[in-house]
């Protein structure tokens, strides 16, 4: 796998604090401001006050079913589908709170993007949805390449001499056998660019946890799966990712006869 089981298991464990970490303090809040408001008797403050508690409360019983589901993954056991169908909503609201949390914790922001990553995946893996080979398109960074490599592939992976150097030569190999394009780009305008002109019906993303989390809300109408790299010699140099996997979400997804 190229995430370890170890990793997610961490990176959840993570979110799962943080988000304990969160309900205390909306609880709180909401608590405090209940008191305020008691004791308060000017009309618009009494006003404002209940609007931010039922905020404070919407906040609340996202964070809890958050909870709920992370705690689900946590345990190798099926998220219900209710909170699977509302985990765009975890990722617009409570994403930018969790990590803003985290950064003040001093937490690694990879942790809470990878079991982002991983709740996304389970969303999409729960629903019995397949496609045809060429409503799906595989999106890799150019950085999977071999640096040393002199070919220019980005605008044609076809190039590629398939020497086996890097995972270019894989990735073809499985576009021969499952049909499934893959595309090589440069960047996230690249990748929308290629996602607009193809107008795919799944996209498997392959990219660093950071570019995944912000693939995942830009494209908001397609669904995306997203398979974190290996980075052996750092960040965006000789990225590797694990083909095995790569070809066990083509099959999964893929409709029709799966060799
Ligand atoms: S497989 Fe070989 S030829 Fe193809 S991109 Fe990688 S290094 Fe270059």
């Amino acid at each position: 796998m190229a995430v370890s089981e170890q990793k997610w298991h961490t990176s959840i464990k993570t979110t799962i604090l943080l988000m304990g970490l969160l309900l205390a303090l909306l609880m709180a809040s909401v608590g405090f401001l209940l008191w305020m408001l008691a004791g308060g008797s000017v009309m618009w403050y009494r006003l404002m006050g209940i609007l931010l508690v039922l905020v404070l409360i919407a906040i609340t019983i996202i964070t809890l079913t958050g909870i709920v589901a992370f705690n689900r993954l946590w345990y190798n056991k099926i998220v219900p589908s209710w909170i699977l169908t509302h985990s765009g909503m975890y990722l617009h609201w409570l994403y930018p709170i969790l990590t803003g949390l985290g950064k003040l914790l001093g937490k690694d922001q990879n942790e809470i993007r990878r079991a982002y990553a991983q709740l996304n995946n389970q969303t999409l893996l729960n629903s019995e949805k397949t496609y045809a080979a060429d409503e799906m398109l595989i999106l890799t960074p150019h950085c999977l390449q071999l640096s040393d490599c002199g070919i220019k592939i980005t605008n044609d992976i076809h190039l590629c001499q398939e020497c086996g150097a890097c995972n270019i030569a894989g990735l073809i190999s499985l576009q021969h056998r499952y049909g499934v394009e893959t595309v090589v780009v440069t960047g996230g305008t690249l990748a929308r660019k290629r996602i607009q002109e193809k107008k795919p019906a799944l996209v498997i993303a392959i990219a660093c946890e950071r570019d995944l989390i912000s693939g995942l809300m830009d494209v908001k109408q397609i669904p995306v799966y997203a398979l974190i790299n290996e980075r052996p010699e750092g960040p965006c140099h000789n990225t590797r990712v694990d083909l095995d996997e790569v070809e066990a979400v083509i099959k999964r997804f893929l409709r029709g006869d799966k060799t």
